[in-house]
């Protein structure tokens, strides 16, 4: 009765309340996240069972998914599930403190860790690529990256505008799953926004969830909208249909130069994510099931010419930088030898940031209940009176940010604060301030789970970047720690080869011994992120490792 109600494919529905149907709250918050990420408001394409960011899953096939739902329901307090990229493989016993489910996504050894090798095992149904947060079940929506997207407009800011974004243009490529978060974050910011994506129903999802103001298939329209909205110093976003590379090219041909510019097409995954130069999607998309090697060289290719045209807007005063999908790695493989001359963002901005274990912080109401969030809003607000940052990224997400599936929130803290949280968050769940347990996770884009060279790790003081340690200390920490659900991947955000990450999800179901946990994963978890910046040589690290007495 449950799968047909809840997980009959392609329909994934989150059960929501605060009635039990697993054995536990620990398995029924795996089974209610798991449920959510596949569901039709939060997954870019349930059908396919991918999330976001290309072709990230959360279970490797319908009979897998519903396989898991099964497991789940069933899991008692002394078991744990394993998941094998997005296949249930076995459960072991272990014990009520320990992660209900230990789950890893997309690993190769990394002589075979290519693009080439990883899609002829996922071809034989042997793997699937999990990205971040999909194929560990916290994917969010487009919220999940909004105020990391906010957070570094903002550092753009006030790096090279004096804080202000009114009167700049801001263009970008890619408005899909993370993308689609680059106009309202850039409005958030007071910019004037121009995203463009290859395909219309990517754009249709944004201004259904109000991230985006306006659509257009027309370029002149779209320009004229843009250089309107910047001369008035209005903070408009207007979403364009075409190639990115066309779009910049027009541009320059126009001698029209962004303030600001970037992209988050899906370039980390020349075949299944980034579509080539000179052909609409349809053709795309055959060319893709046809050719695959044709359809990748076009790709490299593609992204070459695409940044040549940064470059170009770089030269003309642009402030340019890469958002994160490895464009610069591929463009490079396709023939432009200066694609690294575009730095990156994490050095640029948010390192600063990690070296104080902050990083995206998010949490889900369990009960659905959109009042739930608002009381954990109001609850933090009280807890942080200092953080005006906090404050006013809280107050502008209540007005402008829809939620997409089970209500949630996303908010970075750093070192102590993630603590706090969530022991405030368990007892509200404890005094019945809220009317179900609530699950706490992050990106893994974090300060200390993950090893990605071009991208979170890119151009360490010490030269560490490659060194993945790190993200494996990190899940062990949280596994040591009782996190109700830990992860493993390899590949998010960049794509095979180039990163590996380390996801933990902890459940605040109003227990003392959820207490106990929170305290050792959310203490844990940022400190190995001081741990790692504090030993490559960072000394704000250094300074946050002796005021919280870490005790390197
Ligand atoms: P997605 O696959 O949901 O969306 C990518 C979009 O790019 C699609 O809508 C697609 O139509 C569009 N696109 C592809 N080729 C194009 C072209 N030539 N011109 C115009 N549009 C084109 O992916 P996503 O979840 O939005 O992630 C985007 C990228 O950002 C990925 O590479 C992902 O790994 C990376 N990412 C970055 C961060 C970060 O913090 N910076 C976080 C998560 C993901």
């Amino acid at each position: 009765q449950f799968l047909e109600t809840y997980a009959s494919h392609p329909v994934y529905i989150s059960p929501r309340g605060s009635q039990l149907h697993a054995k536990n709250w620990p398995a029924e918050a795996a089974l209610r996240m798991f449920l959510n990420n596949l569901s039709a408001q939060v997954a870019e394409d349930p059908e396919k069972l991918v999330v976001y960011g290309g072709i990230g899953q959360a279970a490797r096939t319908p009979a897998d998914a519903r396989k898991i739902v099964e497991l789940l329901l069933t899991l008692e307090e002394d078991e744990s599930l394993l998941i094998q990229s997005g296949k249930p493989v076995g459960k072991i016993r272990s014990h009520a403190e320990a992660p209900r489910v230990l789950i890893a996504n997309s690993n190769l050894v990394p002589k075979w860790a290519t693009w080439e090798h990883f899609n002829q095992l996922r071809e034989r149904g042997l793997m699937m690529y999990g990205q971040m947060t999909a194929g560990s079940w916290i994917y969010i929506g487009t919220q999940g990256i909004l105020q990391g997207t906010y957070e570094t407009f903002a550092a753009c800011a006030r790096k090279h505008y004096n804080g202000d974004l009114r009167h700049k243009l801001l263009v970008s490529g890619g408005l899909g799953g993370m993308g689609g978060a680059q106009p309202l974050a850039a409005t958030m910011a007071g910019a004037t926004f121009l995203g463009v994506d290859i395909d219309p129903e990517r754009i249709r999802k944004r201004l259904e969830t109000r991230y985006i103001d306006k659509m257009t298939f027309d370029y002149r329209e779209a320009v004229r909208l843009a250089l309107a909205a910047k001369d008035k110093g209005e903070a408009v976003s207007i979403g364009l249909v075409g190639d990115i590379g066309d779009v910049l090219e027009k541009l320059i041909q126009d001698g029209i130069t962004p303030d600001i510019l970037t992209d988050q097409t899906s370039a980390h995954d020349p075949l299944n994510g980034y579509v080539p130069h000179g052909m609409c999607l349809p053709q795309a998309l055959a060319l893709r099931e046809v050719d695959p090697g044709e359809y990748r060289a076009r790709s490299l290719r593609s992204m070459a010419r695409h940044v040549g045209f940064m470059l170009e807007m770089q030269r003309r005063g642009s402030c340019t930088f890469d958002y994160g999908n490895n464009l610069r790695e591929f463009a490079q493989q396709g023939g432009e030898p200066n694609a690294f001359q575009i730095p990156g963002f994490v050095p640029e901005y948010i390192r600063p940031l990690f070296c104080e274990g902050k990083g995206p912080f998010r949490w889900v109401a369990l009960s659905g209940d959109p009042e739930d969030i608002r009381v954990t809003d109001e609850a933090l607000k009280a807890l942080f009176p200092e953080n005006t940052n906090m404050i006013n990224w809280l107050k502008q997400a209540q007005l402008k940010v829809d939620f997409q599936g089970l209500p949630s929130r996303i908010c970075w803290l750093g070192m102590g604060e993630r603590e706090k949280a969530g022991l405030l968050f368990n007892q509200l769940v404890r005094d019945g301030k809220v009317k179900a347990p609530i699950v706490i996770g992050r990106d893994h884009l974090d300060c200390g789970s993950v090893a990605s060279p071009y991208r979170e790790t890119e151009g360490m003081l010490d030269g560490s970047d490659a060194v993945s340690d790190w993200p494996l200390l990190n899940l062990m920490a949280n596994t040591s720690g009782g996190a109700t659900w830990v992860s493993f991947h390899h590949g998010g955000g960049v794509g095979m080869g180039y990163s590996q990450h380390a996801g933990m999800v902890i459940l605040a179901d109003g227990t003392d011994r959820a207490d106990q946990s929170i305290r050792r994963v959310l203490h844990n978890d940022p400190a190995t992120g001081i741990f790692r910046h504090a030993d490559a040589g960072y000394e704000a690290a250094q300074e946050t490792s002796e005021k919280f007495d870490l005790g390197l």
